[in-house]
């Protein structure tokens, strides 16, 4: 049996029928199928070792919190970040950049100062950062992107000033799938005094991540896209920073001491984790993780190019249909394929692939600003996992084809 087919099989979400068809699911961008590893690790944790972490002494506690904290160190090492005090976990992409939109805005950004950011977002990685300015008093600048989705790194030299604190770039965006240049961002970016936060929840499932290499001050990702439960989330942060930005929230387990004429902070990384934590969800970071590794292998990624060479050439040799994010080269995209078709409305199309068995996103995908650059009111997506076959990318496109006919 093919490597994929074997895969496939540890997600029993993959195997099951939806209208009597063979389920094709093509929504990861906007969640992931996990595997029965996560799963089991999750049940695990929900019925032997439900406790409180960090707390007590008794046996439930010492193990929840032993993979809690074990999590923590193979979530560093997978992100290659130098010290375990710079993984936060969070609830997801949205709280990260929430954390710091906030955090690092308290300590660093004053009345006059500037934000950047792509006009390639999610709402996550623009709406905090509108938050901020109107708290501030500071400024959001735009880099556009041109006509085929690429970021046009040109301008970024021209829009840095010495008073732009922070650029929040994604690596991945969740409509075009085009990868963006962020060590060359980053480099641009700092040169000019600026930091460098990227939005790495489509980055982390497709590329292997080193946030050292990279050298940007904060990273974040979600671990539902990337085959773990859902609400969980890591916030990479360089130490440094993280050390001289305020806690985010107030309560149990990030104090030192409390006292009635002041608090003490507890030391990195609690300081940014008040309250009681995903202590079920978190430790299947760690199975979630080992699965993205056995996807990166070597078969499964030779699978995904034939599935993106093809879905390519299919949607650009279709007159009918519009691409966003189109690559000069195959590499520079991931297998996601955001579209519309001529006078036919994404939703219905949506709809008739749901009735074929086919799992597609539709409407604005939680980035409005990009849907008003291509005049659009929202979109068809397909966005692929290493799980997914050359075999479902024909009947999508198979399929599709049909369901145009069907409303021309
Ligand atoms: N950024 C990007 C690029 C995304 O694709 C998403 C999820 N669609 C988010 C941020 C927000 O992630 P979450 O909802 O998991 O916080």
């Amino acid at each position: 049996m093919v490597q994929v087919e074997k895969i496939r099989q540890e997600f029993p979400a993959l195997g099951q029928q939806v209208y009597g068809k063979a389920l094709v699911y093509l929504d990861n961008a906007a969640t992931s199928q996990r595997p029965r590893s996560v799963v089991q690790k999750w049940t695990e944790m929900t019925e032997k070792y439900n406790a409180n972490l960090h707390r007590a002494v008794h046996h439930l506690a010492d193990v929840a919190t032993a993979e809690y904290e074990s999590t923590r160190d193979a979530v560093r090492s997978w992100l290659h970040a130098a010290q375990r005090e710079e993984i936060v976990f969070t609830s997801g992409t949205t709280a990260g950049i929430n954390l710091v939109a906030f955090s690092f805005g308290e300590a660093f950004v004053r009345a006059g100062d500037e934000i950047l950011v792509s006009e390639a977002e999610h709402h996550s990685n623009i709406v905090p950062w509108q938050m901020l300015c109107a708290r501030k008093g500071a400024t959001l600048k735009v880099l556009p992107v041109d006509e085929n989705g690429k970021l046009r790194i040109d301008l970024l030299p021209s829009l840095l000033t010495d008073r732009t604190r922070i650029c929040c770039v994604t690596q991945i965006s969740n409509v075009l799938g085009l990868i963006n240049p962020v060590e060359e961002i980053v480099k641009i970016c700092h040169s000019a005094g600026c930091l460098v936060l990227v939005d790495g929840a489509q980055g982390a499932v497709h590329k292997p991540v080193d946030v050292c290499r990279m050298d940007c001050d904060f990273y974040v990702f979600s671990g539902h896209k990337l085959y773990a439960a859902p609400g969980t989330g890591v916030l990479y942060g360089k130490r440094e920073l993280l050390e001289r930005m305020p806690p985010y929230m107030g309560g149990g387990e990030m104090i030192e001491t409390v006292r009635w004429s002041g608090t003490s902070y507890a030391a990195l990384p609690q300081k940014f984790e008040a309250g009681t934590q995903n202590m079920a969800g978190v430790p299947t970071l760690r199975p979630a993780l080992e699965m993205a590794e056995r996807l990166r292998n070597p078969e499964i990624l030779a699978g995904q190019e034939a599935v993106k060479s093809f879905m390519l050439s299919e949607l650009r040799q279709d007159s009918r249909i519009r691409l966003y994010g189109v690559p000069d080269k195959a590499e520079e995209k991931i297998p996601l394929f955001s579209f519309s078709v001529e006078h036919v409305h994404h939703e219905d199309l949506a709809l008739i692939l749901d009735k074929m068995g086919i799992a597609v996103r539709s409407g604005q995908m939680c980035a409005e600003p990009l849907m008003d650059r291509y005049g659009v009111t929202g979109m068809l997506r397909a966005s692929f996992a290493p799980y997914n076959t050359l075999e479902e990318a024909e009947y999508l496109m198979e399929s599709l084809k049909k369901a145009i006919k069907m409303l021309s």
